[in-house]
């Protein structure tokens, strides 16, 4: 899932979906086989591409109308920059809120039948990603976890018009890489520090992890407190790639 609330974590999302999905020599880092692709999607890549277009479409249009809407958020151009110190600050602040925000309403979109039938089964007829399925979501669920999670991000934690544009360009790489499918081993950042990465998600994308791994963005601290984390071992494939296999078969049902 994910989009967000800014007009360049959009063409970042894009741009890196396209990245990635790139590339032939992607075999041997995959987490599924091509053919799980064919056999195991519900939906063809030729409707993600155009779901994705419209829905980042309406996103750039939204956020525009809901910015001028609550206005004044242009940002004090003149006021000096912040340290260091205080970017960090601002930036796990937004990040810990906009993980409790996307966790619980990730979570309510699984638990309640209507919600999930009705809006998430629509990311959820991807099961095998791929980089630029991770836009292919519902406009509502977009609108509510992303655009206005983002939104209330940013403004809790103080953050300038000028840092947001970095913290949501981040955030859309990692989503985008999240949902590429691949294990990309040498010297991902994105592995290195973040547990939520691309095999956390891929086992949630799986019809034995929709009961888990609701965690999205950063962190997986709130499926560890609440106890929603699915362990996984991640191996070698025999053909080629890697495979990110469930630990706990009780929870396979
Ligand atoms: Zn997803
Ligand atoms: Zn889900």
């Amino acid at each position: 899932m994910f989009a967000i609330g800014d007009e360049d974590g959009t063409l970042f999302g894009g741009v890196g979906g396209g990245c990635n999905a790139g590339g032939g020599q992607g075999a041997k880092y995959r987490l599924h086989l091509k053919i799980d692709e064919e056999e195991k999607n519900l939906v063809s890549r030729r409707t993600v591409v155009k779901g994705v277009l419209l829905y980042q479409t309406f996103e750039v249009v939204v956020t525009c109308l809901l910015l001028k809407a609550t206005g004044n958020y242009n940002g004090n151009v003149t006021s000096p920059k912040p340290s260091l110190i205080v970017l960090a600050q601002q930036f796990v602040v937004g990040a810990l809120f906009w993980d409790t925000w996307q966790y619980f309403g990730h979570r309510i979109l699984h638990q309640n039948k209507f919600l999930y039938k009705h809006i998430h089964s629509q990311h959820h007829r991807v099961i095998v990603n791929y980089a630029f399925a991770a836009h292919y979501h519902h406009f509502l669920e977009g609108f509510i976890l992303d655009t206005v999670g983002g939104i209330l991000s940013v403004r809790l934690s103080g953050m300038s018009p000028r840092a947001s544009i970095f913290f949501f360009s981040f955030a859309v790489i990692k989503i985008v890489d999240d949902h590429c499918g691949s294990w990309l081993p040498r010297g991902n950042v994105f592995h290195i520090f973040f547990r939520n990465n691309t095999a956390f998600h891929a086992v949630h994308h799986q019809l034995y992890g929709s009961k888990y791994n609701f965690s999205q963005i950063f962190f997986v601290h709130w499926d560890k407190i609440l106890g929603t984390y699915m362990p996984y071992s991640l191996e070698e494939r025999a053909g080629g790639g890697f495979e990110a296999r469930s630990l706990e078969d009780s929870k396979d049902d």
